[in-house]
């Protein structure tokens, strides 16, 4: 039996190599006594909302045996065709998790719960910019491993790949609206959801740097993530399909992606905080998050080059960040992370190119608790870390104690994915060079070499090797309460003749 089994209601370590933490001890982490950001809560608002209209429309039956069908594991049949189903998010929970989180992938108060529960303790969560199917696949496979959640991303270059760059080349004028990048971003989340909640982990979904010239691409997401909720919808509903989603959404709806990212922070900052507010208002409606960027990361990522950026736009204000947390925080059901510039660069460079000043983080913090009136030692903000490859261990940490709650990794990942190609290619060279002769013998096949699987599964065992430093880096580890993965008995091969793993 797998180490993660869903039962009723919860997910207990009851199998058989299980330890049952009977408390949530949390490394060394501080205990912060943060409270809870004001925007956090908001979720919870709208479902009360939503129960007055159910009963006000006689819909709290359904309500009901909603709650009642939460309490069941999902059978085997539905959790085979995650997509497909015609049932509510995955249930069961984890040992050390608040009860809204769940395997697979979260969003509304799962997400935020998951996203406050890093905060208070002490970790953030890794992000990883996947290009393929195998990417997630390996990035979710190192989240198993390390019994922590995860973040996939894409970014619209990432997504574009996904669909395939021939994609936009076949007919160009197909993808004057990005469809192509739409398109591939969907086909990625699907995949994430298909195979999410098989590995048993939480899974947030979320896209990437999103410029201004990018816009497009955001409308069609939010798109994708409206639709993805009203074919739900429809499904619970079967044949009573109606309009009034209001009610309905609370207790039947999600979207597609847990979260979005606006970076509009070559813009003047009351441009950026203007847009964000209004496409946070629309995503509040379905439960989805905001990332929103200010100031600028240095580098180069996807294309976007900020190598000969002003050194003082890499660095936040304070006043700054308050600003953009003021604006977000009045938006109905918003909820928002800031990926404020603390001397953060894409790309990995020579050691001392690179200034990280964490404590700005720490400052903002303080700032903006004292002006909302909360508690010294409070954290309102929940921050991102983009531009976080190659740095100090030390930076690092220092940053999640200042309240970042996710770190992105793209070059450290992009490195290990191909250096495990690299080593591949190393080690069996001579077995690569023509499809039959090898130094066994002139007539021997090389197939089992050639084969993609081969050097691709190098590629990705790299990855999680990769990731799991990451991983404790972030010291999101041991954070779910599962224990280590039983080796998988299910998996084909290596068959007759084949590589040896
Ligand atoms: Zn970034």
């Amino acid at each position: 039996m797998a180490a993660f089994t869903v039962v009723p209601g919860r997910l207990t370590a009851k199998s058989p190599g299980v330890s049952v933490p009977h408390q949530v001890a949390f490394f060394d982490a501080p205990t912060s006594g943060a409270s809870a950001s004001p925007a956090s809560t908001r979720f919870l608002q709208l479902g009360a909302s939503s129960v007055a209209l159910a009963a006000l429309s006689g819909r709290s039956r359904s309500r009901h045996s909603r709650a009642a069908r939460r309490a069941q594991p999902a059978s085997l049949e539905e959790k085979r065709f995650p997509v497909l189903s015609r049932r509510d998010a995955p249930v069961g929970t984890f040992p050390k998790m608040p009860e809204s989180v769940h395997p697979g992938v979260v969003s509304g108060k799962a997400l935020v719960d998951l996203l406050n529960h890093a905060k208070e303790n002490g970790y953030a969560i890794p992000a990883v910019n996947c290009v393929s199917s195998s990417s997630i696949n390996a990035c979710i496979e190192a989240a198993r491993k390390m019994d922590a959640p995860i973040m996939i991303q894409f970014s619209a270059g990432g997504a574009q790949f996904y669909a395939g760059k021939g994609l936009d080349t076949w007919r160009p004028q197909d993808n004057t609206e990005f469809h192509a990048a739409i398109a591939g971003a969907v086909a990625g989340a699907y995949h994430a959801r298909a195979v999410a909640e098989q590995y048993g982990v939480p899974v947030i979904l979320h896209t990437d740097h999103c410029a201004k010239n990018l816009l497009p691409w955001f409308d069609g997401l939010l798109e994708a993530d409206e639709r993805f909720w009203a074919v739900r919808f429809i499904y619970v509903y079967n044949s009573k399909v109606s309009r009034d989603h209001e009610g309905y959404f609370e207790r039947h709806g999600e979207p597609l992606f847990s979260s979005h990212m606006l970076d509009l922070s070559e813009e003047p900052l009351e441009e950026n905080v203007e847009i964000c507010v209004k496409y946070l208002e629309r995503m509040a409606k379905i439960n989805c998050g905001l990332e929103m960027e200010l100031g600028i990361t240095g580098g180069e990522e996807d294309g976007v080059n900020n190598e000969d950026a002003n050194p003082e736009d890499l660095y936040s204000k304070p006043e700054e960040i308050y600003q953009v947390y003021d604006a977000l925080s009045k938006v109905p059901n918003g909820f928002f992370t800031i990926a404020a510039a603390f001397g953060n660069v894409h790309g990995v460079y020579q050691p001392g190119n690179v200034k990280l000043e964490p404590t700005i983080l720490d400052k903002a913090q303080k700032f903006i608790s004292e002006k909302i009136g909360e508690p010294e030692g409070s954290k309102p903000v929940s921050f991102v870390f983009h531009g976080g490859s190659g740095s100090d261990i030390k930076d690092i940490r220092e940053a999640v104690d200042y309240g970042v709650i996710k770190m992105n990794i793209d070059t450290d990942t992009q490195w290990s994915y191909w250096n495990g190609i690299r080593d591949f290619e190393a080690k069996y060279r001579d077995y690569l060079q023509t499809q039959i002769g090898n130094p066994d013998g002139k007539d021997k096949p090389n197939k089992k070499y050639y084969d993609p699987r081969a050097c691709i599964r190098s590629a990705e065992d790299s990855t999680v090797k990769r990731m799991e430093q990451c991983f404790e880096d972030l010291r999101c580890v041991n954070v779910l309460g599962l224990g280590p993965p039983d080796t998988p008995k299910n998996v084909m091969g290596p068959r007759r003749g084949g590589l040896p793993s």
